[in-house]
């Protein structure tokens, strides 16, 4: 569980603080969306939960690892991964082979352990064929796989995806929701999304919506998608299907459809 209490957190002692006795429980059998319009806190937050950014006061345990205690900061970042919006901000190494292998060579894995995890996981991201090729030579959305990837060899318990599809094209968009809620699936990993497509939420069990640093909804988000007048005061859209709904249900009265 990760477990966030009474957070309070500000970027400098001029400023108010981004969030404020801020309190949060994420549980294993859930994963979680996060929206909130640009500035809500949803980045700041994701942060807090693998230890990037300290609290001010307050808490944020990792299966009851604090993170302001700095020799379990190692343990913490193992425990959650993180991939970015923008896969060249994350990846660093000559190919993609290696970008694999590059945390494992970091957590000090044995070689031969190494080595057949990697060959795992380029297989199942079906990255193999690209081995031996740069990084840079992948199209936005095998790049973002690969980021992924590169996370995931490392057996995170949780994965926060800080809007990994915003930068791709809808069919990459849907290759990397696959591949994230297959590992859900498969390895049981935890995924925490934060999305700005409201369409993507629902892929989750639990969305958290944030506004101005405060949990404003916290349901199954087609429940949060019932409250669509409110949601557009706050600057989010509702899915499609939730726009029409009140029209279908009348054409359905009407024996239309
Ligand atoms: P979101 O991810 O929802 O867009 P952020 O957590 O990025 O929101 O930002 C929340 C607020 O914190 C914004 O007002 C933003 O300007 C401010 N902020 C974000 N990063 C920094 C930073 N490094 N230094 C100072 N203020 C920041």
């Amino acid at each position: 569980m990760i477990d966030v209490e009474d957070l309070t957190f500000s970027y400098t002692r001029e400023t108010s603080p981004i969030l404020k006795n801020f309190s949060l429980k994420l549980v294993e059998d859930k994963s979680v969306s996060i929206m909130g319009a640009n500035g809500s806190g949803k980045t700041t937050l994701s942060r807090c939960l693998n230890g990037l950014l300290l609290p001010e006061s307050g808490t944020v345990r990792v299966d009851g690892l604090d993170t302001r205690q700095k020799d379990e900061n190692l343990k913490i970042r193992a425990l959650v991964g993180m991939v970015f919006q923008n896969p060249d901000n994350q990846i660093v190494s000559t190919t993609v082979e290696r970008e694999v292998a590059f945390g494992l060579e970091n957590l000090e894995v044995p070689y031969e352990e190494m080595h057949r995890r990697v060959e795992a996981i380029l297989r199942q991201f079906g990255l193999e064929k690209y081995r031996h090729k740069s990084p840079h030579y992948l199209s936005g959305g095998e790049k973002q796989l690969l980021a992924l990837a590169s996370i995931f060899v490392m057996s995170p318990k949780y994965i926060i995806l800080d809007e990994p599809t915003s930068l791709l094209d809808p069919a990459s968009r849907e290759k990397i929701l696959d591949a994230v809620f297959e590992l859900r699936e498969k390895s049981g990993i935890i995924p925490i999304l934060i999305t700005q497509f409201p369409e993507e939420t629902l892929r989750t069990d639990r969305l958290i919506l944030l506004h101005k640093g405060k949990i404003v909804f916290d349901e199954k988000p087609a429940d949060v998608f019932e409250h669509e007048k409110e949601l557009r005061e706050i600057g989010i859209g509702v899915p499609l299907y939730f726009s029409l709904k009140p029209q279908l249900e009348k054409l359905h009265l009407w024996g239309v459809v």
